[in-house]
């Protein structure tokens, strides 16, 4: 058996039993001064919160919300900025046996609604800078099932989080849901149309703490800072959850971004281990301002979206190291990895998201068969889920016909929803989204390889390429873009991009029409909605602009 596959054993086992209770193991099992996480403020002021501390806060919180009948299984929504309050009432929520629900606190009214009623919370913690987004209104009930705690000062008929909080400690145990058992109910982010509901099971921790070893690397002396917001899949598994399954400290900071402030952050706190989104490298390329001296990096990852090449090459002058991309999802955690961990050593190849990590086996299935495509050939990436022993992910939560379409009839694979192509060498190379394909006159074209040629160009910031209807060919290419400071848009430019892809990619691929624009379609954590795109340009069309 492989070093790797060895860890993966031992990783079901540590977090497969039925007695399994996800506070002890993500707390009370931990050395109680060993510091749990640091949080930063905007002006770059920190504090310790260590695992003693931890406990105890979160052992009278856990009192004080199970006199608002919080128990197993209970829904607790929270909508919290990243302060200490963040990891306290996780952790009170999981010593109860209850499931989380993260709200994003970019989320408007809609976005909140939407997650509390379809998840049944009861409870809902609030920040009181959030908690007028709770008001009854358009999208919130008048007379909502759930109660409402408030950091902060209170609203009428809300409960202080204070009071709550300083409910004296019962001496009851971490309740033990087994590692089947509900931790997490999250939604996903909505790329490509209604975000869908994944409950999370506790046996999911195994892939999580897998993937900070195999993928992130983190190691006992590292700072680490996963800039990722707690509301989503990647910031909540692996910027809280897997640090916290495996005692270490994981930095949060309680700020929107700006380039200075993640370079700040970097250098002051000696970063040197860091995961994030690529839209933050890619600001912090175009932000013009330099890296400060002595930054003391020496892992850098990226997921969630597509990492243009073009950014790899940045990082490697920015910042010392270059930026490994991984591939995962909400539905399954990450699962193809560029690893930084030793045992996994091998030459990354440029546009590659890496290969399937120790505990998936990730194919690529061809188009009209669920059998695996030949190597080189675009199809759909797929788990198979019989060897992959990581995978936790069943089916969305109320949804039983979207999720029947994430797996093939025979019940082998599940199916990502994502194109892409893997190479003789098992590297697993993204296409698009399936949606997202584009396919002009019999030719399957990739939206992400023509943006990366357009994101090369110097005056480029964004981009995000999509089909539009065609009355020849079926679909053509037309590229949105959004420029770099100092640049203005011209008929010039246009030409030029167009022939820059003609020339680095492909005669056919090139943009028909490019659209110059102030910014792109965004779901609130920072991914490009094509979608909406191809939306708006099908309306102009048929007015015939
Ligand atoms: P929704 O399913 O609601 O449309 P979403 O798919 O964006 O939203 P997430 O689960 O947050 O929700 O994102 C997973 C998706 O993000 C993947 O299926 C893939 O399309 C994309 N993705 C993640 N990492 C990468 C990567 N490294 N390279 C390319 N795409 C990636
Ligand atoms: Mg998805």
């Amino acid at each position: 058996m492989s070093h790797s596959a060895q860890r993966v054993a031992e990783l079901q086992a540590e977090y497969g039993s039925p007695d399994l209770a996800v506070a002890h193991l993500l707390c009370d099992r931990h050395p109680a001064d060993a510091v749990a996480a640091t949080l930063v403020d905007p002006d770059l002021e920190t504090v310790d919160l260590t695992y003693g501390e931890l406990r105890e806060r979160s052992e009278r919180l856990a009192a004080g919300l199970a006199t608002l009948g919080v128990g197993p299984g209970s829904r607790v929504a929270a909508l919290l900025p990243k302060t200490v309050e963040l990891p306290v009432t996780l952790l009170a929520i999981w010593r109860l046996g209850a499931v989380y629900v993260p709200l994003f606190t970019a989320f408007a009214p809609q976005a909140i609604a939407l997650r509390l009623l379809a998840s049944g919370a009861s409870v809902v913690i609030a920040d009181a800078g959030q908690r007028p987004k709770l008001d009854p209104g358009e999208d919130m009930p008048s007379d909502p099932p759930w109660t409402i705690v408030t950091v902060g000062e209170p609203a009428a008929g809300d409960v202080r989080f204070d009071d709550l909080a300083a409910t004296p400690a019962s001496d009851a145990v971490p309740v033990a849901v087994g590692a089947d058992g509900p931790m997490v109910q999250l939604y996903t982010s909505g790329t490509t149309g209604r975000p869908k509901g994944v409950v999370v099971p506790a046996r999911a921790l195994a892939s999580m703490v897998a993937y900070q070893e195999f993928g992130l690397d983190v190691s006992p002396d590292d700072v680490f800072w996963n800039g990722a917001d707690p509301g989503w899949a990647y910031g909540l598994y692996y910027a809280l959850i897997a640090p916290l399954a495996t005692g270490r400290c994981t930095v949060l900071l309680n700020a929107g971004f700006s380039a200075r402030l993640t370079w700040d952050v970097l250098a002051n706190l000696g970063v040197t281990n860091v995961a994030s989104a690529p839209t933050v490298y890619r600001a912090l390329r175009s932000s013009g301002i330099a890296a400060p001296a002595g930054l003391a990096l020496r892992r850098c990852s990226s997921a969630g979206e597509p990492l243009n090449p073009d950014i790899v090459t940045w990082a490697q002058d920015a910042l010392g190291v270059p930026v490994r991309d991984h591939y995962g999802q909400t539905e399954l955690g990450m699962v193809v990895i560029n690893g930084w961990h030793p045992d996994l050593e091998a030459p990354i190849r440029p546009g590659s998201m890496g290969r399937p990590m120790p505990g998936f086996t990730i194919g690529v299935l061809a188009e009209d068969s669920d059998e695996p495509a030949a190597p080189g050939s675009l199809g759909r990436v797929a788990v198979n889920i019989a060897d992959s022993p990581l995978m936790w992910f069943s089916g969305y939560d109320g949804d039983p016909a979207t999720s029947a379409e994430k797996f093939t009839a025979d019940g082998r694979w599940y199916l990502t929803g994502d194109a892409g192509q893997v190479d003789d060498d098992g590297y697993l190379f993204f296409s698009s989204r399936d949606d997202d394909v584009i396919i002009m006159a019999g030719y399957r074209i990739g939206p992400f390889d023509i943006e990366s040629v357009l994101s090369a160009h110097p005056a480029v910031a964004e981009t995000a390429v999509v089909g539009v209807p065609d009355a020849a060919r079926g679909e053509v290419v037309e590229a949105f873009v959004v420029l770099r400071a100092g640049f203005e848009p011209a008929d010039a430019l246009a030409v030029e991009l167009a022939t820059l892809v003609k020339t680095r990619y492909a005669a056919h691929a090139y943009p028909r029409r490019v659209h110059f624009t102030d910014e792109l379609p965004k779901t609130p954590s920072g991914k490009i909605q094509r979608f909406v795109l191809r939306a708006q340009r099908r309306e102009e069309l048929g007015r015939g602009i």
